[in-house]
């Protein structure tokens, strides 16, 4: 049986997290392994003085992390958040917004 304590831990868990992603890529930076180079970005993003892919837009990282989505099985619900989650992400947000009309 699933305690209310539980489900408590289970939704800080998930604010945190949507709190602590890397504010480029989407990535809880709690999954980032090495060691960290900027305040709002993972190191796979930011070598600490610039983005490591400075020219990307938001709709080259929508693809590149829809990519590593499918690669992970993630279902339709979870790729179209991502999609949606990286437009409202600090790199992206002042640069036009991409919502796909289709996914
Ligand atoms: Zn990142």
């Amino acid at each position: 049986m699933i305690s209310e304590t539980n489900i408590m831990k289970g939704a800080m868990k998930i604010l945190r997290n949507e709190r602590n992603r890397c504010q480029s890529c989407g990535m809880p930076l709690f999954y980032d392994k090495k060691p960290k180079v900027h305040p709002h970005y993972c190191s796979y993003c930011h070598d600490g003085s610039s983005f490591r892919d400075g020219k990307a837009t938001l709709r080259d990282m929508q693809k590149k992390v829809d990519e590593l989505l499918v690669a992970r099985n993630a279902n339709r619900g979870q790729r179209l958040y991502m999609r949606l989650r990286l437009a409202t992400l600090k790199r992206w947000r002042e640069s036009r917004a991409y919502v796909p009309k289709t996914f």
